[in-house]
């Protein structure tokens, strides 16, 4: 009976404390399924039966930081590296939007080839191309970045936070602090991007306790967006013996954060489809609202590998687009024609 008071409870606007986060995250049986349900239905309430499709150019995949977790880190000698060049991902962006996309996310390693003046030139050109959201994902970058990408018109920032556990996050990241990756995000929403955050399901050392953690830093923060999907390990790094993250808890760690977190955007990432193949439909009635698909050239994509997943045949963008459509409309979902900003943007108006 408790699960369902406690469920009823937010729903009317009561902020649950850890340990009943924990205890929503426990559920089981009957209990988890009302959850996914309530789950859902606070969705259409606040989201409509809306998805939201994004398109993500992976424009480089040098870094130079060292995530434990990440194909993508400096320290693998394996992999092929690349660059777009800028004109390259405007040319990409171009063929996107005139494809139906509204957003585009700008997506690299911690490269820093890409100057603060190289990728103002990409944003600017970019909104250009009509009205279209641009989401940065590129990063911790020097503050005066930050300020100089808002102004030339970058909407949003997606910077994960990964754990809140400060040990298993300092495991993780040698090469860097969760100190700063906070300071990052609160800096971002100081300079009033749409920010999202989000943090990975099965990192080694991680409690149930720390995801609940973890879903209260993203509600406290006030996050606009958040990805969360399971931990997938990658022959190129140390964790490559680490078991996978289970699909199970990460679409339970959806729905409990769409119970909490109520008009955030929450996709059903690419990590959740890759290790379960009906994760998308699953995350979507979990409290999903957001996919992202890949845009850049199939040559990028093979070498864009923080965790290993299957590519498939070659598409265009406009069908991969097309295709993603039909499969929303064939399990009852409707696909958003707007830029799908934030619904927080008019809270803070
Ligand atoms: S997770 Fe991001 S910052 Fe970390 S190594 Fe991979 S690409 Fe670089």
């Amino acid at each position: 009976m408790r699960i369902y008071q406690l469920v009823q409870n937010i729903r009317s606007g009561y902020r649950p404390n850890l340990d009943e986060i924990e205890e929503l995250l426990r559920a089981e049986g009957p209990e988890l399924s009302h959850i996914f349900q309530a789950a859902d239905e606070i969705n259409r309430q606040y989201n409509g039966n809306l998805v939201h499709i994004r398109g993500i150019i992976e424009f480089s995949n040098y870094c130079r930081a060292r995530c434990a977790y990440c194909g993508l880190n400096a320290e693998n000698r394996e992999l092929k590296r690349y660059r777009m060049e800028p004109d390259e991902i405007i040319e990409v962006a171009k063929e996107a939007v005139d494809a139906g996309y509204r957003t585009i996310v700008l997506q690299s390693g911690e490269d820093l080839w890409y100057t603060r003046e190289k990728i103002s030139y990409i944003i600017r050109r970019i909104k250009a191309l009509g009205d279209v959201a641009i989401t940065l994902s590129v990063g911790e970058r020097d503050f005066e970045d930050y300020r100089k990408w808002r102004e030339d018109g970058a909407d949003r920032f997606l910077l994960k936070h990964e754990t809140i556990n400060p040990k298993i996050y300092k495991s993780l990241h040698p090469h860097s602090t969760l100190r700063n990756r906070i300071l990052c995000l609160k800096k971002l929403k100081e300079l009033g991007y749409q920010t999202g955050s989000g943090f990975m399901i099965g990192l080694p050392g991680q409690t149930l306790r720390d995801i609940a953690r973890d879903i209260l830093f993203l509600n406290n923060l006030k996050v606009d967006m958040a990805g969360i999907g399971p931990f997938i390990p990658h022959r190129g790094t140390v964790l490559k013996d680490a078991p996978a993250g289970s699909s199970e808890i990460t679409l339970k760690t959806v729905a409990v954060s769409r119970l909490i977190l109520k008009t955030t955007h929450l996709p059903a990432t690419t990590a959740l489809r890759t290790i379960d193949g009906t994760g998308a439909e699953r995350a979507f009635r979990a409290g999903a609202n957001v996919i992202m698909l890949k845009l850049e050239p199939y040559k990028y994509r093979r070498l864009y590998e923080i965790y290993p997943k299957p590519l498939g045949p070659e598409k265009s963008i406009r069908e991969e687009r097309e295709e993603m459509v039909r499969f929303l409309q064939s399990i009852g979902k409707e696909v958003a024609q707007d830029r799908g900003d934030s619904l927080r943007l008019t809270e803070r108006q």
